[in-house]
């Protein structure tokens, strides 16, 4: 049989597998390897996986990959970022290390609302021709499917103008993208002092608004879902705006996600819980009440220690991680791409970050960037693993043993990366 392309001598072939349910606790301590093996793929396709021998003697190809013992790796899936902003915060950034704070930062104009300004005054060509840059930086470092929130806006017409730019972005890249509406991130100032004015503005104009967008939108077309998500914390949404939020956006089909216990836990990662979210995000204050919790539910725990790092936090400012997953949580990792608190596109960073403040396993920061990030993004009968049937999302690591990825930091393990069976 004639096929597309096949990698052979893959030192290490490292599957990740594991569609049907994310990955908890104990079962992401190790991942199955199989050794000297090759990947068949037709059509964007994975069509086969196993012996190098076996493999290439059975098929035919257009192009042949000698991997020479180097390792493979499905490709990495970002489950939580903000790709599309304009402007930039390195203004902030310079601040911040001279010891200005959060509220002095804020004062001077700074924090998300400075974004807001600056995505609002952007064209829609200029927010897609910056964002498309960065995917190429997050896709050259083996990113291959992200996520991608609203949520600079925080007006009818810029949210849309956002996730008509996501869908841009997503015809003319490599990656798969995967949008979410997240009109509740914080409170733009013309409600400053109404923030339940603002909850009704999200739940009556903007949310109807998104799900007409995506019904007429690629993403509905080919069966990529759409999320709902709100920022649950002080100076932004309590726990009654955030689940009107939420419940709203379920009620027209959004799947609800949310960012919470960042800096308070006062209920956000409970309430989402009961709605089913698919996931609860940043978890730095996270306690055992929160931990068992996420562990008896269905909901994902995503860290963002990305974030953490570049705010200089003291290790025990980070999410416990380890704590997490001895719980028996299911646990994803995404860089929280933003221009202020994690200006972050490599996943491989945040794996390291990961190895050595959270203490997680090379095995558990690898599942956690893979097959769990893509249950987190409800992707995961798509991509995140090398399964049959799957898209051809595949990287040769420069290494032939993968745990490299995690060994070495700051460089960029990935040799090749091969998205739905092309060589980028
Ligand atoms: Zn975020």
């Amino acid at each position: 049989m004639k096929i597309d392309l096949i990698l052979k001598n893959i030192g290490q072939l490292v599957p990740c597998s594991g569609s049907d349910t994310p990955l908890k606790g104990a079962e992401m301590s190790a991942v199955d390897l199989l050794k000297n093996g090759a990947i068949a793929v037709n059509e964007g396709k994975i069509v086969a996986l196993g012996d190098s021998v076996a493999l290439t003697e059975k098929y035919a190809a257009e192009q042949i990959i000698d991997c020479a013992g180097k390792a493979v790796i499905p490709g990495f899936v970002d489950s939580h970022t903000h790709t599309v902003f304009g402007g930039d915060r390195v203004h902030e950034f310079e601040m911040r290390i001279q010891g200005a704070s959060y509220m002095e930062i804020m004062s001077a104009g700074g924090g998300i609302v400075s974004t807001m300004r600056h995505t609002r005054a952007a064209t829609e060509d200029e927010l897609f021709e910056a964002a498309l840059k960065r995917l190429d930086q997050m896709l050259a470092l083996g990113t291959t499917t992200v996520e991608i929130k609203t949520g600079y806006g925080l007006n009818t017409d810029t949210e849309l103008k956002m996730l008509r730019v996501i869908e841009r972005l997503d015809k003319a890249h490599a990656c798969t993208l995967i949008p979410t509406f997240l009109g509740a991130h914080t409170l733009p100032p013309e409600y400053k002092e109404d923030p339940n004015g603002y909850v009704d503005l999200i739940v009556d104009e903007m949310i109807p608004a998104v799900a007409e967008w995506y019904a007429q939108s690629h993403f509905s077309k080919d069966g990529v879902p759409l999320f709902v998500d709100v920022f649950t914390e002080d100076h932004a949404f309590d726990v009654a705006q955030s689940e009107r939020v939420l419940l709203a956006g379920q009620a027209l089909g959004m799947i609800p996600t949310i960012h919470s216990d960042q800096f308070n836990a006062f209920g956000g990662t409970q309430m989402a819980i009961g709605l089913g979210a698919i996931s609860a995000d940043h978890l730095d204050v996270s306690g055992s009440d929160e931990i068992a919790a996420l562990a008896s539910s269905n909901t994902i725990a995503v860290p963002l220690p990305a974030a953490n790092f570049n705010l200089g936090h003291d290790i025990a400012a980070y999410p416990n991680g380890r704590a997490m997953i001895d719980a028996g949580c299911a646990l994803a990792l995404a860089t929280d791409l933003n221009p202020g608190s994690a200006p972050c596109y490599s996943m491989p960073l945040v794996m390291a970050i990961s190895n050595r403040i959270m203490r997680l396993t090379p095995a558990e920061t690898l599942i956690a960037s893979t097959i769990n990030s893509a249950h987190a993004c409800g992707m995961a009968q798509r991509v995140g693993s090398i399964e049959v049937g799957k898209a051809a999302d595949l990287l040769i690591l420069k290494a032939a043993d993968w745990r490299h990825l995690s060994y070495f930091l700051g460089g960029n393990p990935v040799e090749t990366v091969i998205k739905d069976g092309e060589v980028i």
